[in-house]
């Protein structure tokens, strides 16, 4: 590739030349001179009329003049030629460098420039073709200045001039634009090139073009403040913008801000059922239209477009933190109602229904909001506060939006000491199982155990009410209960070996809804029964019918894994929930729990009485057992047993007492019904 540059005698070889040719001048023309004027004077002594007569002795001294001067002649004449043939040694010499020069910078891939004294462009590598587009004639008529970027320019401008004054000039990267108007970074080093009298004469620059490392770098950049699956903004980036909103708003206390926290409820079961790929797939939607609602705040935020309505919040930044949640920041608030608007629209985009892979997904979402105060909040303290108040939203019910105010905070803090001590209690085995028994109310017998956690803390016994909702949410439930179906099933071989029966004795453990989303609950459980040797049959798990009917579908699945293993399934809590008896027709299960609020009030309030005889009723006709839960006095004994139920669990038999008061309470049980089957179970120690 042979590119024509711009100014070819100029490179800085090119000086050197400059200087031979002076010197050749010089050195010929005062050769000439010096000839001439040695001549002139030869001719002027030996020829006759040049001067006046002489004698003879002046005669031989004037032929001794002109030999003395013809030598010098002769002399000098050598010393040019010598002089002349030094020159064309260096002019070789010249050339060479001059060829070199034009090899390394013609094959570089590196764009070398040479510019003189006031930043003219002298030369240019043809790399400036290839990197930057321009022909030579192009790059000749323009400035190199022009072409750096603006934002660039003084920096460029200063390092040239320190180069130019120190003749060694600092590594230094800027922009410069491409033929196609696009900008490349280049990475430059300049150095002077100096006279011999150590005078800066120009500069020789070094450009790399860095292009693609910058873009690498700007991608690893963008990668680690952003979300891979989505895009936005992640927390670190978030919490950034958010702290210098929140500087600002210190400074001018009329700025006001507010942060959403946004989660999708029950993200996981999605995420459970659909699969990853497809959860995945459900967060990129709800991103796209997150961000799709939010620029429509931005628009009806400029009032100067024309837009009539009332201007509703400024710049907002969506973010995702991680997992199944999103915040947003919303800058310029002009009110906190304008905030509270805003979630309630993000609320009813999300509500639309999503296509997934051609599968329609409902979804809800649960919003905390967090404004900004004018205490010494930080970043990290507004979204914590609305991650409490989104917290409180969905411990409300879900779907809702809730606004963070200290009340909130302050059962958050607590909540939070609750984990961190469950966790412990966890290490240091502080979970009991106590045992509640179950009743035939045919014959008083104790047919089996409700198995109930307890939290045995050094300042006295925890009830389940207290701790179980939590340990569900955080999962601490899932290796408690593991745990506890170990200990109970070891128990109940005991106690079958002690007081055998026919059928033997069962017993009951209650799942969770984070069990019961859990895929592998099955097969954990059958491990369970394996280990401990415990017959399948002998164990009822109880789900809520609530847990039951959240996903039907779903749960019809799981309830069929369950019954493969052979054990038996009781719904819990029967009556507390939207079902329906017809409904739970579709679920293996065998037992119906009735819960404790009807069977309190059945022996007061005849209408209670009544569903409780019509729930035993149609269980009967689905082929259910019914246990009625709850059971604290004679008469609703009495009632239950007349109404047909067969099976009951209460005070009146006992409260759930520890597995060392068991054994009593199954032998006063056993000499009770054979003495009398009508007697009750012995009451004991309660709990
Ligand atoms: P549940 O499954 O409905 O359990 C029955 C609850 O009713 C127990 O409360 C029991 O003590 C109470 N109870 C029994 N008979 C009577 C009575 O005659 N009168 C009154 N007023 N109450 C009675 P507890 O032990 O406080 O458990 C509360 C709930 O906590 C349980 O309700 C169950 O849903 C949950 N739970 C307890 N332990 C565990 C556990 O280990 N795992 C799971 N997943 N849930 C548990
Ligand atoms: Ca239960
Ligand atoms: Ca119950």
């Amino acid at each position: 590739m042979s590119t024509q540059s711009p100014s070819e005698g100029t490179k800085p070889t090119a000086l050197g030349m400059r200087q031979v040719e002076g010197r050749e001048w010089w050195l010929w023309g005062s050769a000439v001179v010096v000839t001439l004027v040695l001549t002139v004077g030869i001719l002027s002594l030996t020829f006759p009329g040049f001067h006046l007569p002489t004698d003879a002795a002046y005669s031989l001294n004037l032929k001794e003049w002109v030999r003395g001067l013809a030598a010098l002649v002769l002399l000098f004449d050598i010393y040019t030629v010598y002089q002349h043939w030094q020159l064309q040694r260096v002019r070789r010499q010249l050339a060479e460098r001059e060829q070199l020069f034009q090899l390394i910078t013609e094959n570089a891939a590196d764009m070398i420039a040479v510019v003189d004294r006031n930043g003219q462009r002298l030369y240019n590598s043809p790399a400036y073709q290839r990197i930057l587009g321009y022909s030579a004639e192009e790059l000749a008529a323009t400035s190199s200045l022009d072409q750096i970027h603006p934002d660039d320019r003084t920096r460029v401008l200063q390092a040239s001039e320190k180069a130019r004054d120190t003749g060694q000039g600092e590594r230094l990267e800027y922009r410069i634009r491409h033929k196609d108007g696009s900008w490349r970074f280049l990475e430059s080093t300049a150095s002077a090139i100096r006279s011999a009298e150590g005078k800066t004469d120009g500069l020789v620059i070094v450009n790399r073009d860095i292009t693609q490392r910058k873009r690498a770098e700007e991608k690893l950049a963008h990668q680690s403040f952003h979300d891979g699956l989505t895009d936005l903004p992640n927390r670190a980036l978030f919490l950034d913008r958010l702290q210098r909103t929140v500087t600002l708003s210190r400074r001018h206390s009329d700025l006001k801000f507010a942060v959403l926290f946004i989660d999708i409820d029950e993200f996981k079961v999605f995420n459970d059922s659909l699969g990853h790929a497809a959860g995945d797939g459900l967060l990129i939607q709800v991103a796209q239209r997150l961000t799709a609602s939010l620029r429509g705040a931005d628009t009806v935020s400029r009032p100067r477009l024309g837009d009539n309505r009332e201007p509703l919040v400024g710049e907002s930044t969506l973010a995702r933190p991680g997992g199944d949640e999103f915040t947003v920041l919303i800058e310029e608030l002009h009110n906190p109602s304008d905030a509270i608007r805003v979630a309630e629209r993000i609320q009813q985009t999300l509500a639309l229904p999503f296509d997934l892979n051609g599968q329609e997904i409902v979804l809800s979402v649960s919003v905390g909001i967090a404004f900004s105060t004018n205490a010494g909040a930080e970043a990290q303290d507004v979204l914590r506060d609305a991650e409490i108040a989104m917290y409180r939203a969905k411990s409300t019910g879900k779907a809702r939006c809730e606004v963070f105010d200290h009340a909130t905070h302050a059962g958050a803090i607590k909540r939070l000491q609750l984990e961190t001590d469950l966790r412990k209690a966890l290490e240091l085995n502080q979970f009991r199982v106590y045992y509640q028994p179950i009743v035939s109310l045919g014959n008083g017998q104790i047919v089996g155990f409700e198995t109930l956690s307890r939290w045995q803390r050094p300042e006295g016994l925890v009830m389940p009410g207290e701790f179980i909702a939590v340990a569900d949410e955080t999962g601490i439930i899932l290796p408690i209960n593991r745990q506890l179906l170990y200990d109970a099933c070891r128990q109940l071989r005991s106690w079958q070996a002690l007081f055998p029966s026919d059928p033997p004795l069962t017993i009951n453990v209650n799942i969770t809804p984070k069990q019961f989303a859990q895929p592998e609950l099955a097969s954990q459980i059958g491990n369970t029964l394996r280990e401990t040797g415990v017959d399948p049959s002998w164990v009822n798990l109880e789900i809520t019918e609530t847990i039951a009917m959240s996903d039907a579908e779903r749960s019809a699945v799981v309830l069929s894994e369950l019954k493969a293993l052979g054990v038996h399934l009781d719904i819990d809590d029967f009556g507390t929930g939207y079902s329906s008896l017809s409904r739970l027709q579709r679920f293996p299960v065998d037992t119906l729990k009735i819960d404790r609020a009807f069977v309190s009030r059945m022996d007061a309030d005849p209408e209670t009485h009544e569903i409780v005889r019509i729930i035993v009723m149609l269980a009967h006709g689905l082929r259910l057992k019914v246990v009625a839960e709850g059971v604290e006095t004679q008469a609703q004994a009495d009632m239950l047993k007349d109404i047909g139920c067969e099976l009951a669990q209460g005070y009146l038999y006992s409260r759930p007492v520890a597995a060392e008061a068991i054994e009593q309470l199954l032998r006063d049980n056993r000499a009770a019904s054979i003495s009398s089957p009508r007697a009750k179970a012995a009451t004991s120690t309660s709990a």
